[in-house]
């Protein structure tokens, strides 16, 4: 396979790490396989999250998976949707609204059909779970696949919008798809030094709002430690 220089991802990792910007779980171990329970129970968490902070889920966080069976997918199967929202009632799991659907039974059919797919974790895998998931959108596809412990990356603006500056510089006609993202990623993780997830996650903080905000739609090229090698950067910086 190609190989490819990531020095630019080392350089973003030292800038965030001296900005104390990098989160706890950087150094987590995403893997690209994960057992079916984990992804039950990224179904759960995902789909909590839109109701409430995460703070307040990860509160409860024990009660949950007890009420889940810890992902059990038999347990799980013996109970209806009811049993569940009743439960999460009774625990008071922030700001819970009783018509949260979470499709537990049709999801879990679809994940448990899906796991020999997500070994590309690419996509094909993110079509097949846009398409079959109920209730699912993409944002809520990669929160699920975060808290499965799946090793994903999510091809947003920032993410194909940095790798095309840096990697096509002014050249319009060429710029990342949502696949030139998934392809570039999973040669960078062939190498071992970074996985998915942490790719995402330098790419996406160095670039985003609340975050370092660097290469934004409007560069901060002058503040970034990346200019001299940036062949975007270079020329709109003499402007
Ligand atoms: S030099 Fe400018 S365009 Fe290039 S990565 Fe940095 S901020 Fe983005």
């Amino acid at each position: 396979m190609e190989k490819i220089d990531t020095s630019f991802l080392d350089t973003i990792q030292e800038f965030l790490t001296s900005k104390k910007m990098l989160p706890d779980d950087f150094y987590k171990t995403f893997s690209a396989s994960a057992p079916l329970t984990d992804h039950i129970r990224g179904l759960v968490f995902s789909k909590l999250s839109q109701t409430t902070r995460w703070e307040f889920i990860f509160k409860k966080e024990k009660q949950i998976e007890e009420l889940f069976f810890h992902f059990d997918k038999e347990e799980i199967n013996q109970r209806d949707e009811k049993y569940f929202l009743n439960g999460l009632i009774n625990l008071k799991v922030g700001r819970f609204r009783k018509n949260l659907c979470f499709n537990l039974h049709h999801n879990i059919k679809v994940v448990e059909k899906g796991l020999d797919l997500y070994e590309t974790a690419g996509e094909e895998y993110l079509h097949y779970l846009l398409k079959n998931l109920e209730g699912f959108g993409l944002p809520l596809i990669f929160e699920y696949l975060h808290y499965a412990g799946v090793d994903r990356i999510k091809p947003d603006v920032h993410v194909k919008r940095i790798l095309s500056r840096y990697f096509y510089g002014n050249d319009d006609s060429k710029q990342f798809s949502d696949n030139g993202v998934f392809e570039w990623g999973k040669k960078v993780r062939s190498q071992g030094k970074y996985n998915l997830t942490q790719i995402d996650i330098l790419l996406w903080r160095f670039c985003s709002k609340d975050n370092a905000e660097i290469c934004e739609k409007k560069p901060k090229c002058f503040l970034c430690p990346l200019s001299k090698k940036c062949e975007f950067g270079r020329i709109y910086e003499n402007k």
